[in-house]
């Protein structure tokens, strides 16, 4: 992908999973990438491995439901490398998993602050530096937003997962006349570290949990799919060779959602 080349990214939730995998494919294809998250260990230890093979990379603290912190950290990105050409807008927590009748309002609140607003924010301040001359905004939604909707306790989750599906279409829409496309992409089970941010209530031990196939299983590989795969994906979607492709969902989930 030779149109990547020092061009400028910012991936949110980089320190770990499907945002530090997709870190590490943009640094490869030539990409100016910073990686903001949560001030976190791995992060840095992701940014120190992209500069260590010759990539260009630098990291700000954020959390992205923080609005002040995420118009900093675009403004951060500007003054280092006076551009931006890619957001991956990835950064999502599972949260606390409760039936909806133990659901605290704080706790569902926190979710869709994360996952929602955090993904809104971050289009908001980095449109201002995109518009110039267009560019590409791709945001981790799930198949748990879109087509399948299973395991209780999510309730939080898939609706902010969602409404990521339809603010992307609605961004899409909005900023084409920018040259700034916009897509979602749901994967479905992907071995990450998520599971370290999921809360499951007491509540919610005590419910038999109507699964229909086994944990991971996905028909393409029997097995969750890597953070890696949905790299592919990602880098496909911030180059040209992508350059029709707005307004979509794009399934990466081995079929799972059909099961
Ligand atoms: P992960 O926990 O491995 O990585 C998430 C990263 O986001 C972490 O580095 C974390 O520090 C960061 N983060 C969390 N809250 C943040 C905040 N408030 N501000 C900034 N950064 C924050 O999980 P992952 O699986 O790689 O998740 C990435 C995205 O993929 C999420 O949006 C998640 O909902 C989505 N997703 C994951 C799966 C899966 O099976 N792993 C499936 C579908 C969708």
């Amino acid at each position: 992908l030779p149109d990547l080349k020092d061009k400028v990214a910012v991936v949110t939730g980089a320190g770990s999973g499907i945002g530090r995998a997709a870190a590490l494919m943009l640094a490869q294809q030539g990409m100016k990438v910073c990686l903001a998250d949560l001030k976190d260990e791995r992060r840095d230890q992701t940014v120190q491995e992209i500069l260590s093979t010759g990539g260009q990379a630098i990291s700000v603290d954020v959390d992205v439901a923080d609005p002040i912190r995420v118009a900093e950290a675009f403004e951060e990105v500007a003054h280092a490398w006076g551009r931006l050409d890619f957001v991956f807008a990835n950064a999502g927590i599972n949260g606390v998993l409760a039936p909806i009748e133990d659901m605290k309002p704080e706790d569902w609140d926190r979710t869709l602050s994360v996952n929602l607003k955090g993904t809104f924010l971050c289009v908001k301040h980095a449109v201002p530096h995109m518009k110039e001359q267009g560019g590409s905004i791709v945001i981790t939604s799930s198949i748990n937003g879109s087509r399948k909707f299973s395991g209780f306790g999510m309730s939080a989750y898939s609706a902010s997962k969602a409404g990521q599906v339809a603010f992307a279409k609605m961004a899409a829409l909005e900023l084409a006349r920018y040259k700034i496309r916009v897509n979602a992409i749901c994967p479905g089970s992907i071995k990450t570290n998520i599971g370290e941010n999921t809360q499951p209530t007491p509540e919610l031990q005590k419910i038999k949990i109507p699964v229909n196939y086994p944990e991971g299983s996905q028909p393409l590989e029997h097995a969750p799919g890597m953070p890696e795969q949905v790299a592919d994906l990602v880098a496909f979607l911030a180059s040209e060779a992508s350059s029709h492709i707005t307004g979509t969902e794009l399934f990466i989930d081995g079929a799972e959602s059909l099961l």
